[in-house]
């Protein structure tokens, strides 16, 4: 005897678009033998399955106890269906509807380890490349035009994807399953180096070695990132920093400073367990520390200045 079933609407509500959400809801129907559909509204993600009703309820026990990192669930709702409801015989990710918006956005999230260890991987297609992101981290918020959240709604809509980020972005077990900025150096945002006047100076990777040599030289360098514009100079250049200072009118105020790890950080600051949760956390905010005085003024000229 085949077993009985039921079917539901479960909407969710929160962080829940752009975090993988969708993906996470399919390999658990996938794994639960659950049939229907998932998609993107303006009120969130909405979900009509149909399977055993012990599997429909550890299903939501499972995306309620472990969601994408990303994800912050505030509610989710569940109504029951007539079986007919749910014809499918298997489960599928469905086009988004839009609607009346009321979800939330998550805010741009720093570079994951794993799409780390991509930048860093030569036999990566990512290797180097400065846009690396995944269902787990890059930018969201700041790229957003309209909801629900689908790349042909941000600014990556210039930029088709390539074979390879298509196979990624289709693929239920790969990390980048519909990851919307999806990026790779074939088909995604390039970087280059250009003068003041506007003339490029390099381009790829030259264009990064280029601006070391430059920063190296006491130079200050506007860096056009996701979120708007970062002023960079060598933070260990008095006259570097002193010039930033009088350009942005800014005599004591400190700057945001930028170390490669957390060990160059001990150098210069005092660092607790919280302090260090949240330079480590997804937001990767900055945080205001308390500068080692045993270290000698001129070591970090960007600090504030004693008052
Ligand atoms: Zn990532
Ligand atoms: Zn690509």
């Amino acid at each position: 005897m085949e077993t009985r079933q039921v079917a539901e609407d479960i909407r969710v509500e929160g962080i829940v678009q752009g975090v993988g959400f969708r993906p996470t809801v399919y390999r658990l129907a996938e794994q639960y033998e659950l049939r229907g559909w998932v998609l993107n509204d303006g009120a969130g993600v909405w979900i009509r399955i149909a399977g055993a009703p012990e599997q429909i309820a550890t299903f939501v026990e499972e995306l309620k106890g472990s969601p994408p990192p990303l994800a912050r669930i505030t509610r989710i709702t569940r109504t029951a269906l007539p079986l007919t409801a749910v014809p499918e015989r298997s489960f599928s990710i469905a086009a988004s509807q839009t609607g009346i918006v009321q979800t939330k956005i998550s805010p741009d999230a720093a570079t994951c380890a794993s799409c780390q260890r991509d930048l860093q991987d030569p036999d990566s297609r990512f290797f180097r490349y400065p846009f690396t992101n995944c269902t787990h981290c890059g930018p969201r918020l700041s790229i957003i035009r309209a909801i629900p959240y689908d790349r042909h709604q941000t600014s990556m809509a210039a930029f088709p994807m390539c074979v390879a980020c298509e196979r990624d972005y289709q693929a239920i077990a790969n990390r980048r399953f519909h990851a919307q900025p999806i990026a790779c150096p074939t088909c995604g945002p390039q970087v280059w180096l250009e003068e003041s006047d506007g003339q490029i100076l390099a381009k790829g990777e030259a264009a990064i070695a280029r601006t070391v040599l430059l920063l190296r030289q006491g130079e200050i360098i506007a860096i056009k990132g996701l979120g708007g514009i970062h002023l960079a100079c060598d933070a260990s250049q008095e006259t570097a920093v002193a010039a930033l200072r009088h350009r942005k009118h800014r005599p004591a105020k400190p700057f945001a400073l930028m170390v490669r790890d957390l060990a160059q950080l001990r150098d210069y600051c005092h660092v607790n367990e919280i302090e260090q949760q949240l330079l480590a956390s997804p937001a990767a905010p900055i945080v205001l520390l308390t500068r080692r005085p045993d270290r000698p003024h001129h070591a970090l000229q960007a600090l504030a200045h004693p008052i």
